[in-house]
């Protein structure tokens, strides 16, 4: 039987899996529908033509702080690392992503499919799968945010077309964007400003948002990363009042100052149209998708929601059943209440979204998986030994 299965590889489950597997003997497989380890991550970060992360070095995937700076020399590529706080190219990340993954072992420890139900005993979970029925000691939820896209009522309300696409749906193939094209991208957060400009060269961009333009380098302030915020964060004991914590902590839709500028020039070059309004309707057109825009219809061959993810509890009918079904409390925002060790259940562990009330404003970003990490790690050892 398996010490642990973790549902989801993507960026968290896919640090988990490293993390549990170091050292230890520890009998470990990852169950996802994705074909490769990350494939959700590099598909959001290739649709909005991403150059580089908005997390610094030490933010990555290896257990050792300092291999992603050691990469950079060893390719001598210091350029890759830019300043502030040494953000890494989007290749140099990867090229250290696949090199984990390679070494790690994970692809043979890697299932393909999804989970279906999970069904807690007293000394192993049920997992149901597209691929099966599957055992483990322990289960940690690996979900992530991926599959519940936000698109605004005046979308869904639109004709379904081909050119009228979330950002992060897998459908949307920004090489799909031709010279020339009318492009609305709709929404000013770092994946529609990082879309618009690398569309820009090419086709004819407009962005449209009514929120102005947020600039922060980080999407919550570091303090979050350690004591200085999360001392406070963990001494509250109201679930609605730590909710509030993270909502005010997050800096949602802000983009790092340099992006911001590059945007600026784009608009001031008059290559990228800005407009500060929400569209209002979308209509079938001829090879194109028109589009209400402050009461003027305008016709684009493409249209863009960069509108994020729907903030409400991932992981759809799978988590619904171990909360209506099993009784895994939940406070009233949805969120799971898990412990300091991350446990939802004696068997049933969480990290990145669904361990955001215990892990604060970061749980989602590349910190909070190793953050996750850490107290799983250690979770594991006191169980074992
Ligand atoms: C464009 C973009 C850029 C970002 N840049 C940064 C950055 O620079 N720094 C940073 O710290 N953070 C960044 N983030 C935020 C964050 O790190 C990522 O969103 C990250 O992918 C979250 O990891 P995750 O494992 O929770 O989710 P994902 O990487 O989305 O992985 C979740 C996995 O769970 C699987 N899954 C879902 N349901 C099931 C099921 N029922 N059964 C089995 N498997 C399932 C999915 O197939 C998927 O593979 C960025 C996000 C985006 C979108």
């Amino acid at each position: 039987m398996l010490d642990w299965l973790i549902v989801g590889g993507g960026v968290h489950g896919t640090h988990l899996f490293l993390a549990l597997t170091q050292g230890a003997r520890q009998n470990v497989a990852v169950l996802d529908p994705e074909a490769e380890p990350l494939a959700q991550f590099w598909r959001c970060v290739a649709a909005c033509g991403m150059g580089r992360l908005r997390s610094p070095a030490v933010h990555h995937l290896d257990l050792e702080p300092w291999s992603l700076v050691d990469l950079a020399e060893e390719r001598a590529e210091p350029s890759a690392l830019a300043p502030p706080y040494g953000r890494p190219s989007v290749a140099l990340f990867r090229a250290h992503c696949e090199g984990l993954v390679a070494h790690s072992g994970l692809r043979d420890r890697w299932i393909r499919g999804r989970a279906t139900r999970i069904v807690p005993g007293p000394d192993r979970v049920l997992v149901q799968s597209t691929a099966g029925p599957l055992q483990a000691r322990r289960v940690a939820l690996a979900l992530g945010m991926g599959e519940q896209l936000s698109i605004p009522r005046w979308a869904l309300a639109a004709p379904r077309s081909d050119r009228l696409r979330h950002l992060y749906e897998p459908a949307f193939d920004p090489g799909r964007i031709s010279a020339g094209d009318r492009v609305l991208v709709v929404g000013l957060g770092i994946g529609g400003v990082h879309l618009a400009l690398s569309c820009a060269e090419r086709a004819k961009v407009t962005l449209a948002s009514r929120h102005p333009l947020e600039r922060s380098w980080f999407d919550s302030d570091p303090g979050w990363l350690g004591p200085k915020n999360m001392r406070g964060f963990a001494a509250e004991t109201d679930w609605t009042r730590r909710r509030d914590q993270i909502s005010q902590a997050r800096k949602r839709g802000s983009v790092p100052p340099d992006l911001a500028a590059a945007l600026r020039e784009q608009i001031r070059a008059g290559r990228i149209e800005r407009l500060s309004v929400e569209p209002e309707r979308a209509l079938p057109g001829e090879g194109g998708v028109g589009v209400v825009l402050g009461g003027e219809l305008r016709v684009f061959e493409h249209v863009v929601l960069a509108t994020g993810f729907v903030q409400s509890r991932p992981g759809g009918a799978l988590v619904d059943e171990l909360v209506q079904r099993h009784g895994l409390p939940v406070a009233p925002c949805g969120y799971p209440i898990v412990g300091p060790d991350l446990a939802w259940h004696p068997r049933i562990a969480c990290t990145g979204a669904l361990a955001e009330l215990e892990l604060g404003p970061t749980a989602r970003n590349i910190s909070g998986a190793r953050k996750a990490a850490v107290r799983l790690v250690e979770a594991s050892l006191q169980a074992t030994g």
